[in-house]
């Protein structure tokens, strides 16, 4: 979904080369071409896909490899490793904590979706159990208090404003203090944007951030500008002593990588992408899963994050248990298989599983992602049951795919497939132990966000 072109046209490139029978410098430079066409059509600056090619040829060197090292595995750590290092954005300067009265101030321009996000924002974190609120700073434009009510009251969040009051620093500090009163531990200030970056604009947001001293100051963008993103994101950086960077409407737009590189380009951490109008399209950013989920790779930090709305709590702590004592087999896979069929919109959850990203549009594609894992399905119901419960990888011998491809009526390429996929689970389970295993989603998560 989040850019599911993009990532579709690198992880084929990879793919392309992989099923060439040699791997050599025509096939790597036939593949680095192939992913900078992808990144130029997503509106990546020219020179960065240039030296993102220069430094993947720079750390490949095929010839120095020895006999037996597999040069598609390093081709593709390579360009994972690149592409993180031109989308990573750096780390926030603040992160709200439970129980303490953060604020949080939104700024941006007129439309780039600040008041969605904001409610977003705040959803997003009600999830997660803090208490927010939301303050209307924007007396700029008509009609800004009433779409702000109509969100948080469709989210059930504590909201301030007033249609007579026209300095909008009045208004946030009043709302501030209402809120601090009733111990709300994120209050979370919207304010007007204009067209342009006009000095007005700039004079307002410092006003309100003078009156309100926000712990973090967010910045949101609207990703379809592509790489103009830099100098908007530079010229906001500088007025508002920005924090932290949301970028919006990466859904449908071409142009989000570019927007993106460009944002990493000025060093602003970007903390969330907006993917749609709809409350939940809004996606925790980290620069690894990300990534992941352009190659291919799945993103499981992100896809727990998604299952914790989405899994009965009741049936968490059953799963977490047994993620945490290495007890992910195929069978566990297989039910939770079970699981996301029964689920809603799909497209979300698909584009985080390992293997099934690049394939991820939001809407056309589900039906093949759905077929894809009742496929797998299939298979797994052709193997044993000492099979599907076992923790080791080895146990799948050729023989034994031989006869479950059979079984099964998929291809031995199917079911190696599937195998390959599901092999991603070892540095899920690696993650896990290193989290220590807590005992329910949350705390899990928060050890993966402290550990990224
Ligand atoms: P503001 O002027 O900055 O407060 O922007 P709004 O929050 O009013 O949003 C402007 C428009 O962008 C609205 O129509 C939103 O529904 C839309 N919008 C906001 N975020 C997203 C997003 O992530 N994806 C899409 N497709 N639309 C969005
Ligand atoms: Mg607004």
């Amino acid at each position: 979904m989040v850019l599911a072109e993009l990532g579709g046209s690198i992880s084929r490139a990879l793919a392309r080369m992989s099923s060439a029978t040699v791997v050599d410098e025509n096939v790597l430079r036939e593949c680095l071409n192939e992913i900078a066409r992808a990144l130029m059509q997503a509106d990546v600056r020219f020179k960065m896909v240039c030296d993102l090619q220069a430094n993947i040829k720079k750390s490949v060197n095929l010839e120095a490899l020895a006999a037996g090292t597999n040069k598609r595995r390093v081709i593709e750590t390579a360009v994972g490793k690149e592409l993180c290092k031109m989308l990573d954005p750096g780390k926030p300067a603040f992160v709200p904590k439970k129980g303490k009265p953060n604020v949080v101030m939104f700024v941006g321009l007129q439309g780039s979706g600040k008041t969605t996000t904001c409610t977003k924002y705040a959803h997003y974190h009600q999830r997660k159990g803090f208490k927010p609120s939301l303050v209307c700073a924007d007396t700029f434009r008509a009609g800004a208090f009433d779409q702000l009510k109509q969100n948080a009251t469709k989210a059930k969040i504590p909201f301030y404003g007033s249609y007579v009051e026209s300095d909008p620093v009045k208004i946030a500090v009043e709302g501030l203090e209402k809120f601090r009163q009733e111990k709300s531990d994120l209050i979370i200030i919207d304010t007007s944007g204009r067209h342009m970056q006009e000095a007005a604009l700039f004079e307002e947001m410092r006003q309100v951030a003078e009156a309100t001293k926000p712990d973090l100051v967010i910045f949101v963008m609207d990703g379809s500008i592509g790489q103009a993103a830099f100098d908007q994101a530079q010229a906001f950086k500088q007025s508002a002593s920005v924090g932290a960077v949301i970028i919006t409407k990466m859904d449908g737009h071409a142009k989000g990588g570019g927007a993106l590189s460009a944002v990493a380009a000025t060093k602003s951490p970007v903390i969330f992408i907006g993917t749609g109008e709809h409350i939940d399209e809004f996606d925790v950013f980290n620069v690894e899963p990300f990534v992941g989920r352009l190659l291919g790779r799945g993103d499981l930090p992100g896809l727990l994050d998604k299952m914790e709305s989405i899994v009965p709590a009741d049936q968490q702590s059953e799963l977490v248990a047994k993620l945490a004592e290495g007890a992910f087999t195929l069978r566990l896979m297989y039910e939770q298989f079970q699981n996301l069929l029964k689920m809603g919109p799909m497209g979300q959850i698909f584009s985080m599983l390992p293997g099934f990203s690049s394939e991820l549009m939001p809407k056309g594609q589900e039906k093949q992602s759905k077929e894809k894992i009742k496929r797998y399905m299939t298979i797994m119901d052709s193997m044993t049951a000492a099979e599907l419960d076992s923790k080791n990888p080895k146990l799948m011998t050729e023989s034994r795919i031989l006869r479950v491809a059979r079984g099964s009526g998929r291809r031995v390429k199917d079911v190696t497939d599937m195998l390959q996929q599901m092999g991603g689970k070892s540095a899920f389970e690696a993650l896990v132990k290193q989290m220590g295993g807590g005992k329910d989603m949350s705390k899990m998560l928060a050890g993966m966000r402290g550990g990224a």
